[in-house]
């Protein structure tokens, strides 16, 4: 069967999946927005494993324990921040999704939620960022058997109707 894709409003660090996926800054020291959000709710081992990890490029991931999260793992993934687009962003985040699931797969997870990656203090528009979102959860349900659940988590009503516009535009119901 194939994995269900769920669009839902909520606060990422509550949710009870494999793994979370955080919006790290290169240096995966933390930051604020939903990464301030999760190390706040993993504890502080969770900064001591991020700083074992030497940093993260750009369209990169990294996977560590979740700590105190209901969620098993934290997959730290830096996305492009928003220079008007015609800085390769569209292809970096393409590439934060694609590792974030590769990671996923090499791990066995079988759930796994993801925030707005680069739609915050990044900048990278909301509409065109969650289309990009919604494309690589269905390459990687088609690629990933094992896959069973693919969440996205909006923070609040304006970003929740963006997500399911994307998702009717693409046939995803
Ligand atoms: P970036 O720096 O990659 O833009 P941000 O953390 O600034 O990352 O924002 C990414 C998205 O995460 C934004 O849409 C923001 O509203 C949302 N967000 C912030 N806190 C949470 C949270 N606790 N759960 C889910 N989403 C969150």
């Amino acid at each position: 069967m194939k994995a269900e894709i769920k669009i839902v409003q909520g606060d990422i660090t509550t949710l009870d999946v494999d793994a979370i996926v955080n919006a790290a800054n290169n240096t995966l020291l933390g930051g604020g927005g939903v990464d301030g959000a999760i190390h706040r709710a993993a504890g502080p081992q969770l900064l001591q494993e991020c700083a074992g990890l030497g940093g993260c490029e750009t369209g990169d991931a990294r996977i560590t324990a979740g700590y105190r999260l209901p969620a098993r793992h934290v997959i730290h993934t830096v996305g492009p921040v928003w220079h008007g687009g015609d800085k390769g962003e569209p292809a970096l985040l393409e590439s934060s999704y694609r590792r974030c699931f590769e990671l996923a797969r090499l791990q066995g997870l079988k759930s796994i939620a993801f925030p707005a990656i680069s739609a915050g203090v990044y900048g990278y528009p909301m509409r065109a960022a969650a289309e990009i979102a919604l494309k690589a959860a269905l390459a990687a349900i088609t690629e990933n058997p094992g896959l069973e659940r693919v969440v996205f988590v909006q923070f609040n009503d304006a970003a929740q109707q963006v997500y399911l516009e994307a998702a009717a535009r693409i046939g995803i119901r």
